[in-house]
């Protein structure tokens, strides 16, 4: 579905952003994920070197929130390739203390990652799709995105925010045959979800109507659906992929 097409995929290390990776090279892309450590991102490229010794991955560890580094980045991948296709903004961490236990700076790391970053690698990536003709824009949101949560205010608000710009940049963009659409993901079981204890699991599990959380894989399929010529009409999206879970 993705034969011939560039895509880079951040926080493709682990989780989410790793299915997604995998996901794509099976399908034929070749990918570099971008990661927070070398280390993370050497391991995430062996393992799947490992898998598949033909598929073409690399990894890369700009710091998302420093915009001339992305810019460096992203240039480096258009060196080499001569090309972006699809551009998956999917790294992101989470809040989860009430507001009268917020740090000083810590609605400010949120934010930097979760939205500042997203701009950074937009803006440095528009550009060669709209020399190109045209592109593929995947942001990951999230399901509180839409019903907010009780605590760790910085983290819906970040969601929200992805969801503007989302919608905001399939309508400005749309012009250039750039498609910009999210998806926002119920609880998935990755390293986050997979520590916590089974008796907060079990009640989480009892709310989502089709009774289980999510897997990667699952949350991958979506990305792969809005990277392909399968959703060539689809532009300013956020589905969710979230067994129904939605508040
Ligand atoms: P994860 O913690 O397993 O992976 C996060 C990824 O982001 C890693 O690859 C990591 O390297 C990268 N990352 C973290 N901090 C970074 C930084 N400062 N700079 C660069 N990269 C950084 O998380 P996940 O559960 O796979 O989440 C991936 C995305 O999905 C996030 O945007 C998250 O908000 C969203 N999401 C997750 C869930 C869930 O239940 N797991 C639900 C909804 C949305």
């Amino acid at each position: 579905m993705l034969k011939g097409k560039i895509a880079v995929v951040t926080g493709g290390t682990r989780g989410i952003g790793y299915a997604i990776v995998k996901k794509y090279l099976e399908n034929g892309a070749k990918v570099v994920l971008f990661g927070s450590k070398e280390e993370t991102v050497v391991k995430a490229v062996t393992q799947l070197k490992d898998i598949n010794p033909d598929w073409e991955v690399s990894g890369m560890f700009p710091s998302l929130t420093d915009a001339t580094d992305v810019r460096n980045a992203m240039k480096s991948i258009v060196d080499k390739y001569g090309k972006v296709d699809i551009l998956v903004n999917n790294a992101g961490i989470s809040q989860s203390a009430p507001i009268l236990d917020y740090k000083p700076g810590e609605f400010d790391k949120i934010m930097n990652l979760n939205v500042t970053a997203l701009f950074n690698t937009i803006q440095a990536t528009v550009g060669y799709m709209k020399e190109q003709g045209g592109g593929c824009i995947l942001n990951t949101s999230s399901m509180v995105s839409i019903s907010g949560q009780s605590a760790g205010v910085g983290y819906p608000t970040s969601k929200f925010a992805v969801n503007g710009m989302t919608i905001s940049l399939a309508r400005e963009l749309g012009p250039m045959h750039i498609r910009v659409n999210a998806v926002a993901p119920g609880i998935t079981n990755t390293d986050m979800v997979a520590s916590l204890p089974s008796d907060v699991i079990a009640p989480m599990i009892a709310k989502i109507p089709l009774r289980r959380i999510g897997e990667p894989e699952d949350i991958a399929n979506a990305f792969l659906f809005l990277a392909s010529d399968m959703a060539s009409y689809v532009t300013g999206e956020i589905l969710s992929v979230d067994g129904a879970m939605r508040s």
